[in-house]
């Protein structure tokens, strides 16, 4: 049995939406050994901060929230596509080239996941692509970019997989993973009310 990581390292230097810094995580120590004989830290972060799963509310007002994901959904098998050769958006033309089947969580690997600052022009799932994903029955989509969609008014790549129940998972770091057939574990954190929250995420080979 082979384990592969596939989630982003969290720290203050890690690549964040647009590069703002008011999105970089802070881990902060409450007390160290210099006061006690302890060690105790904090963790300042936003809910898309790294590899995160996207609940409904994040884009439909009243959506579901991250707790109530069920986690069936999100340790499930799946299926990585490779779609490294695409320099600007995946679309229902470049999907239509594989086998999806119905039920299947696919994992959208780009040149994303070979690049280690964050770039304005990353790869993303048009809304074409959305529709086809949904149109094919999948269960979730997971990308590696820290948005699974950019420069779309009004966000129909988020939502028209939201409004089918598709659960989206996005910062996916799939650079040494080769495409097909893996088992995904990715539980995002159980935190009530939420839109969204980080989950470590691993595929597991048998
Ligand atoms: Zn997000």
């Amino acid at each position: 049995m082979k384990v592969i990581d596939i989630s982003m390292s969290i720290h203050q230097a890690m690549p964040v939406y647009k590069n703002k810094p008011e999105k970089k995580p802070v881990l902060k120590f409450v007390q160290d050994f210099t006061i006690s004989n302890s060690c105790e830290s904090e963790l300042i972060i936003g809910m898309h901060t790294g590899t995160h799963v996207d609940a409904p509310l994040h884009m439909l007002p009243g959506g579901n929230t991250v707790d109530r994901i069920s986690l069936a959904k999100v340790v499930t098998e799946c299926r990585v596509l490779d779609f490294t050769g695409l320099q600007d958006k995946i679309t229902a033309n470049n999907l239509a080239t594989r086998e999806i089947q119905p039920g299947a969580f696919i994992l959208l690997k780009t040149k994303n996941s070979y690049k280690q600052n964050f770039d304005f022009n990353f790869v993303f799932l048009e809304q074409s692509g959305a529709i086809y994903l949904k149109e094919a029955g999948v269960s979730g989509v997971g990308i590696d970019a820290l948005g699974i969609e950019r420069d779309q008014p009004g966000h129909p790549t988020h939502k028209t997989l939201f409004e089918a129940g598709i659960i989206i998972i996005e910062g996916l770091r799939l650079a040494g993973v080769e495409e097909g057939n893996y088992f995904l574990c990715a539980a995002p954190l159980k935190v009530v009310g939420a839109e969204s929250a980080p989950a470590r995420a691993f595929l597991i080979r048998f």
